[in-house]
Parts: structure tokens; sequence; C-alpha cells
């Protein structure tokens, strides 16, 4: 059994950036165990003063489209650069199993290995889409362990993505040139959200395809509704994969625009504002998590709720009066 220790003991140990007690921290922040919580939740307020400080880098993209290719790129030019980093990692396939499969973390092999970087995959759980359901919480303590860069990772098939833009400074998001019309429909929705787009595997044969789909994204960014930061999200194209020794391009690119983005953002005091609404969101979505929560956890409930739902499956009540029943008869009810 794991052993869990006070509070103090994650709290010296984060602020110290000792990567063993970070992890346990993380662990104990995912756990839904109260007590473990209850630990958690002093660590976090006690480290609160040293968080905030890091640049906040949200990263989606459908599976295949390179998106741990890049971050082993991005993440070891950040690290020579002096820069310490944290890779948060979602495992979608966990969410059936119910851990964290292994084999993530050999996704980046270099990088898991830099001692500048440090790379935490945690299973989807029960949140939506795939985001790790403390992955806010995550993101406070390997700021206050010193990590200045945090990257999200998140796989871009759902809901994922609108989460995981609310909770960092800049999304990005990687696209594959030549994929279909259909792929880019259904993308639409995640582009309006993106700081940027980086078309991915620009090398050999598909050089001139990405080129053209860089060209062919901008004109479409182009007709969304400005962003209100004085940012035009731009496309840019980058080659991750060390093809016949040679580095990887457009990785510096990358950097540099976010940069760009960090300082303007700064300068015009919307990079504040939109840290300040995600606070709010969090508070919103922490609250309807514990409402619902308290109310599922009263006893008899899960019963009542199994009886419901079969009369409504079988035709014999509708879901309106179904969901007033259960309100009503519930014992928290007044
Ligand atoms: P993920 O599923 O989005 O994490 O994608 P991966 O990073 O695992 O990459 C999927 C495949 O694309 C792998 O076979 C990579 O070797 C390949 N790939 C990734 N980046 C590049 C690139 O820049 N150029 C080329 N040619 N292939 C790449």
């Amino acid at each position: 059994m794991r052993q869990r220790l006070p509070a103090q003991h994650y709290i010296d140990g984060i602020l110290a950036g000792d990567r063993l007690v970070l992890s346990q921290s993380i662990t104990l922040v995912e756990s839904r165990r109260i007590d473990d919580q209850d630990i958690a939740q002093q660590a976090l307020e006690a480290v609160l003063p040293q968080t905030g400080n890091s640049i906040r880098i949200g990263i989606t993209g459908v599976p295949g489209v390179g998106k741990s290719t890049f971050i082993e790129a991005f993440g070891t030019y950040l690290t020579q650069q002096s820069h310490r980093l944290a890779v948060l990692t979602v495992d979608p396939t966990s969410q059936r199993s119910g851990g964290s499969l292994l084999g993530d973390k050999t996704r980046m092999e270099t990088l898991s290995m830099n001692p500048n970087a440090y790379i935490r995959p945690s299973p989807a759980g029960d949140s939506l889409g795939g985001v790790a359901h403390r992955t806010r919480e995550t993101i406070l303590f390997c700021e206050a362990a010193g990590f200045d860069t945090i990257l999200v990772e998140t796989v871009g098939v759902g809901q994922s993505e609108t989460v995981v833009h609310g909770m960092v400074d800049f999304f990005l998001l990687l696209m594959l040139a030549g994929a279909g019309d259909e792929l880019q429909g259904m993308k639409r929705g995640i582009m309006e959200l993106a700081d940027a787009l980086v078309i991915t595997k620009a090398d050999g044969d598909n050089k001139e395809a990405a080129n053209r789909a860089r060209v062919e994204y901008q004109n479409a960014l182009h007709l969304f509704p400005p962003t209100g930061t004085g940012w035009f999200p731009p496309v840019l194209t980058c080659s991750a994969l060390p093809i016949q020794s040679a580095t990887p391009v457009g990785i510096t690119d990358v950097w540099e625009m976010i940069a760009e983005h960090q300082r303007l953002t700064t300068q015009n005091g919307t990079r504040v504002h939109r840290r300040q609404e995600q606070q709010l969101t969090w508070f919103r979505s922490l609250l309807r998590q514990r409402l619902e929560g308290r109310f599922f956890d009263q006893p008899g409930i899960r019963e009542q709720l199994t009886q419901l739902e079969n009369q409504v499956l079988s035709g014999t009540l509708l879901p309106s009066p179904a969901v007033d029943r259960l309100l009503k008869q519930s014992p928290g009810s007044t």
C-alpha cells in the first residue's frame, strides 16, 4: 500500500525540485480518496506563491500527426536554451484499464532521459475527452518545482481541446498536410481555438504539400473572427524527425512565435485576463463536480437512478419527469 506522508513532506520536496516527490504529489492530487485530497490541497495552497510563472502551452492533434515527435524535438531545443520543461501527457487508453500505460513514457525517449525535462503521463480518468481530471493542479505543482515551460498534450479527437484551451496561455494545433476535407471540417471548431497551426512532417516528398497547406490554412484562418487579443494565429510548417541525420526544421520558429505571443499578450494585458477567466472556469467546473459528487454519493440514489433509467429505457417515463422524481425523492432534497 502507498504510504501517505504529512503535507510538509510534499511541500518541501516540491519546492526543492525533487522529481520523486513531485511525482508522488501528482499521484496524491489525482487520487479520489478524501484523505489524499486533503493533503494534496494543503500542499497546493502552501506552494501557490511559487506558481504561475511558467509559459503554459497546449499541444493537440489527431493520432499520428506527430505530437510526440514534435514534443521530443521542441522539448530538447528548449532545454538547450536553459529552460526547464514539464510535459503532461494524457493517456486516453487508460480510461478502460484504469492505469496509465507505461508505454507512453517511452514515446519521448530522448526527452525522458533529459535532466531538465520531466514527463508525466496521467490516466485520462473519467473527465471530459481525455484530459486528466487534475491537470490544472499538476501544472501548479510543476511550476512550484521550478519548471518554467509546461506542455500539456492531448489527443485531438474530441472535446479535450476546449478543456486544455481553458488552462494554457498558448494553444498549438498540429495538422497534417493533405488530410481530407472531412477531417478539416471536423477540425473547424478546434481551429478557432488555436493560437497557431503547425503543419507537421514538412520534409521530403511532403514538403511542397505542407507549404500549400500552410497557405490554405492561413487563408482559412483569416475568415475567423478576430481573437480580441491583437494576435493573429499564424500557420507554420515543421519537420521534427531528424531525417538522414539532418536536424529538425522549424522548431526554433515555433518557439520564437510563442515568445512573441507572450510578449504581446503580456504588454496588452490579455494574458492576465485569459488566466483570470481560466480561474473562474476552474472554480465553476469544480463546483459542478462537487455538487454532482455530493448528489450521487447520497445513500440509495444510485438504485433510484437505475430504476428510473430502466423506466426511461422502456418508454414508460419521459426524461424530464424522471429527473423531477429523482430530485424530489433524493434524501438531500428539501
Ligand atoms: P502522435 O501519435 O501524434 O504522437 O505521432 P508520432 O509522433 O508518434 O508520429 C507518428 C508517425 O509520424 C511516426 O512514425 C513518426 O516517425 C512520423 N513523424 C513524426 N514527425 C515527423 C516528421 O517531422 N517527418 C516525418 N517524415 N515523419 C514524422
